[in-house]
């Protein structure tokens, strides 16, 4: 569609953003790329796949993004509700078939984010052979802090990241773990697809995921990206 009318048939809804440190001018998303298993003590934990697997990806919608500070509700038809904090990458130069070595061209900057998931319905859609949606990619499914640009973090191949639960520590990981880096993750997903400004990709998640409930309260950390808190709402009837 490229006609640009003045007038819609339905109600015309604002692009979905994520706020940028130190700047009045929210990033506009446009697409949201996931990692699937992308360090190797998670792929351990959850017993699947093959740690020298080429990486795949999967998509949340973009409106799926919430704040920092958000009250995420309990989403509908899971009872295994998890967390997986993330490093996220945000695009600020599309392009298809980007070399390794200029994959940095690329990036806007990087966030803290959740790819929150229903486990049970994720498992099930493995078991069955059928699509990860509607274990991955509700309404609510993608919490991501504000962005830190480039300029002020340089590329990031190293840190902690951390997630806890009620103060209670449940994940803790180094982006150096990651089996494919931020690198090789652009220029592997721009074969698939055409990178464009505003795409955002979550990295994978590092071991010790595990099972949420209404009123935990959730604080994510990777060095050099602050923190990011979530707690979970009453449940969606
Ligand atoms: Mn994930």
């Amino acid at each position: 569609m490229t006609s640009n009318p003045q007038t819609y048939s339905t109600s015309v809804w604002a692009p979905t953003v994520v706020a940028v440190v130190g700047s009045d001018t929210p990033f506009a998303a446009r697409r949201i790329y996931c990692v699937g298993r992308n360090y190797a003590d998670h792929i351990r934990e959850m017993k699947e796949g093959d740690e020298r697997d080429p990486p795949f990806f999967f998509q949340k919608p973009t409106d799926a993004l919430v704040p920092d500070g958000t009250i995420v509700p309990y989403p509908p038809l899971t009872d295994d509700l998890q967390y997986e904090v993330e490093l996220v990458v945000a695009i600020a130069r599309g392009g298809r078939n980007i070399e390794r070595g200029s994959a940095e061209r690329h990036i806007f900057g990087y966030a803290i984010g959740i790819d929150l998931t229903r486990r049970d319905r994720q498992r099930e859609a493995n078991k069955r052979g059928l699509p990860w949606e509607i274990g991955k990619s509700f309404d609510h499914s993608a919490p991501c802090g504000p962005l830190h640009r480039m300029a002020s973090t340089g590329v990031m191949s190293k840190g902690a990241i951390t997630l806890s639960v009620n103060g209670v520590g449940r994940q803790k990981g180094n982006l150096s773990q990651m089996i494919w880096n931020v690198t090789e993750i652009i220029a592997n997903l721009s074969t698939h697809y055409q990178l464009q400004p505003g795409d955002l990709i979550f990295t994978g998640t590092p071991a010790g995921v595990g099972s949420i409930v209404t009123g935990d309260r959730l604080e994510c950390a990777i060095d050099g990206l602050g923190t990011l808190r979530i707690s979970i709402g009453p449940k969606t009837e």
